[in-house]
């Protein structure tokens, strides 16, 4: 940019080798407001070019040195005419002269003998025009540039709706290529739907003159495409859309919002969108004075399904129980009631698995009650999930509005507790809520927080049973049962607390009180010569998986002294399933130490003998509900002979538990049950009373009354 554009007045400079021409055009020119430089001749002209370039040049055709015509071309090599006018002076007024002047890049000519004030017009004439088109041209590089820039189709189209003109998007693609289209009606180009709309939009935004938007979709070949159409009118009778593809935008809000609304693993609604869903139903219903039930569905033991087959069969049948409500719940056979059209019966899973159902509209509880058993009966025929057919059956809890509850939240917390009651009537059924059920409620979460204190104060304590062998009755070891001195109800059995205290993770510090006890037990038996070969503990499957269970195991042995080889950890069966199983390295470095594993309740679990292999186990447990039936019980004794017998195949030692009758123990015996715990030989005992019995070494078993 020439430098002199910054002064206040242009620069005109002046070339002419003789001088009193140059005194005239100074004068004249400094009149019509230029500032004047002088040169006499085109060698200093191109000098001067070097420094400051001038706003006008005037310049002699014919000089001596370098003529007019060469100053002039040398001169536009560097500067354009809008950059830099030149004006020539020619003394002859002939065609041939004025042609090379124009040729050379002259802006315009003026003839000698000059008139002097027409030269001063001309002179500003000239710079402005220059002015104007040097102006003219940033702003044409200047929208070009914005133009690139901008990723969206700009169309210019008529009153009628036909394409004028249009500028491709590089992130837009167009729906027909624009060479189509050019000159052609939006009818032609368009779905006859879309094009009306889009028309629509352009007589709005011609009769109020302002800018309109539009949001349309078109079927391209990748798929459907989102677009967003601005409209500004340009003049009277044409407008400019600016198109932009707003697909991908379009997908992140769906995405948003099925994200925020919608659970991810079954694709139903989720718990936010559900108690939207259901104040506004409320809404409606206090309005139209009806009734709306609200079931709240659980399904029974997904937990021990999540433990023994794996989270990802868990997340297999959450997904199968939703895919299998939304199918059914919909169809009209499921509830024969034409009150109840789609729009309004909904569900939704809360997380977990648990699953909501809402029946507005409803006159008599007989029907939510069908529906609820409907529900049931539809849930628990068996689901398919790879190779395993898994039945499950579910609780159902059901509150009314507005009975139950007034608001989407108190209604949900009370359904919610008439599930927990139907859980406690045994599970695989319904229940309505009833005031009664709140005060049960409390004191579930009552007994959470005593067994919190209890844990401070010292309530809980041991009992000891021991186990022995079939044949001697020999003692072999003790098994360490938790008791509760409740401050108010006595002794508390296990089966009470311990359910309440895996589900709130008490288990956890009770269960390190429990191994702590047991171990410093055991050397204090031995301190005063009382030996206990060993002790078993009962490990649950919270406490196992929690947070450095194994280092803890390992630190309290430490503590006590207990040679390792005197502990024994009883574990349930569902871990054996677990297929993370995580502890398993842990569990080897435990037994390394001597530590003894056994499996508690055998048999009534998920699991196969061949998932023990994996485990450091050395025992099987047969739960006492196979004991119970023999000898008579053609099942238990198959059972209970089998176990026995493949153990011994792996290996493995074989405890019964509950053993309370002679004709128990005799069977066992034949079948080669190795080792034996019951009330037949002992209840569990406080340490002091198992101290004398260790110090005996074996009990002696009341005479076989088989035997002769
Ligand atoms: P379990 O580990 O299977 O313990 C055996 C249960 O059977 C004990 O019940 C015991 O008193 C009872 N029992 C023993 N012999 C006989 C018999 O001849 N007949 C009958 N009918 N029952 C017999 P208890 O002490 O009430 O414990 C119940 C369950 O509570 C235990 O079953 C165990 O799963 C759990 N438990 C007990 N103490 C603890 C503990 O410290 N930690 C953990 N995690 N669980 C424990
Ligand atoms: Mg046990
Ligand atoms: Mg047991």
């Amino acid at each position: 940019m020439p430098m002199s554009e910054n002064r206040a007045l242009p620069v005109a400079l002046i070339v002419d080798d003789d001088y009193v021409m140059r005194m005239l055009e100074r004068e004249t020119l400094a009149q019509f407001g230029f500032e004047v430089v002088e040169a006499e001749d085109g060698e200093q002209v191109l000098a001067m070019f070097d420094q400051s370039p001038p706003n006008l040049v005037l310049l002699d055709v014919e000089m001596p040195g370098i003529d007019g015509f060469e100053v002039c071309k040398r001169l536009r090599q560097v500067w354009d005419m809008t950059h830099v006018p030149v004006i020539m002076v020619t003394g002859m007024d002939d065609l041939a002269s004025i042609n090379r002047a124009y040729d050379s890049g002259a802006n315009d000519f003026v003839a000698k003998p000059i008139n002097w004030p027409i030269l001063g017009h001309r002179a500003r004439y000239v710079w402005r025009s220059a002015q104007a088109a040097r102006q003219l041209n940033e702003l044409k590089e200047k929208q070009a540039a914005i133009m690139q820039a901008i990723p969206d189709m700009i169309f210019v189209i008529d009153r009628q709706g036909v394409y004028l003109d249009y500028k491709e998007g590089f992130a837009t693609t167009a729906f027909v290529p624009p060479n189509e289209f050019l000159g052609k009606n939006m009818t032609e180009v368009l779905p006859a739907e879309t094009a009306t709309l889009i028309q629509q939009h352009i007589n709005q935004a011609l009769l109020q003159n302002n800018l309109q938007s539009v949001v349309y979709k078109l079927p391209l070949a990748d798929g459907i495409h989102h677009y967003e159409g601005r409209i500004a009118p340009n003049g009277s009778d044409k407008v400019v859309i600016v198109v932009r593809d707003i697909t991908a935008q379009k997908l992140n809000e769906d995405r948003i919002r099925r994200l925020a609304y919608f659970d991810t693993l079954t694709g139903m609604p989720n718990r936010q969108s559900f108690l939207e869903r259901l104040d506004s139903e409320l809404l409606r219903a206090t309005r139209s004075k009806r009734r709306v039930a609200l079931l709240f569905l659980d399904l029974d033991g997904f937990k021990r399904i999540n433990d023994t087959l794996g989270h990802t069969v868990g997340d297999y049948l959450l997904q199968a129980v939703a895919e299998r409500m939304k199918e059914k719940l919909r169809t009209s056979d499921f509830i024969s009631r034409p009150a109840l059209d789609d729009s309004s019966l909904h569900f939704a899973r809360l997380g977990g698995d648990e699953f909501t159902v809402v029946l507005p509209d409803v006159d008599d509880v007989q029907t939510v009650s069908l529906v609820a058993a409907r529900l049931q009966a539809l849930l628990s025929q068996p689901f398919v999930i790879g190779p395993q057919e898994i039945a499950v059956t579910s609780s159902i809890g059901i509150a009314i509005f507005p009975a139950d509850g007034e608001d989407g939240a108190t209604l949900l917390k009370h359904a919610d507790t008439a599930m927990y009651h139907a859980k406690d009537q045994g599970r695989n059924n319904w229940q309505m809520y009833d005031q009664s059920l709140t005060t049960r409620t409390s004191a579930r979460l009552a007994l959470e927080s005593d067994i919190r204190k209890g844990l401070e104060r010292g309530e809980f304590y041991l009992l000891y049973q021991p186990q022995v062998d079939a044949e001697s009755g020999r003692i072999v070891g003790v098994e360490a049962l938790i008791r509760w001195q409740h401050p108010e109800h006595g002794v508390v059995s296990p089966a009470q607390f311990i359910p309440v205290a895996e589900e709130s993770g008490l288990i956890v510090p009770m269960g390190e009180w429990v191994l702590n006890e047991a171990c410093s037990q055991v050397v204090r038996w031995q301190e005063r010569a009382a030996n206990a070969p060993r002790v078993a503990v009962n490990i649950s499957a919270r406490q196992l998986r929690s947070a450095n269970f194994l280092d803890k195991v390992a630190a309290t042995i430490i503590a006590t002294g207990i040679a390792p080889e005197r502990l024994e950890l009883e574990l349930t069966e569902s871990i054996l399933m677990d297929p993370e199983a995580r502890q398993v390295q842990g569990l080897y470095r435990l037994r390394q130490l001597g530590v003894h594993f056994s499996i508690d309740d055998f048999g009534t679990g998920y699991s196969s003998l061949s998932y023990i292999k994996r485990f450091p186990i050395g025992m099987l447990k047969i739960d006492q509900s196979f004991v119970r039936g023999l000898p008579d019980s053609v099942n238990d004794a198959g059972i209970a002979t089998a176990v026995i017998a493949m153990a011994r195949n792996m290996q493995l030692e074989v405890i019964a538990e509950g053993v309370e009758t002679l004709a128990q123990l005799e069977f066992l015996r034949q079948a080669q049950c190795p080792k034996v715990q019951g009330y037949l030989f002992s209840r569990p005992l406080a340490a002091d009373d198992v101290e004398n019995l260790l110090r005996a070494g074996k009990i002696v078993l009341p005479e076989s009354t088989t035997v002769p």
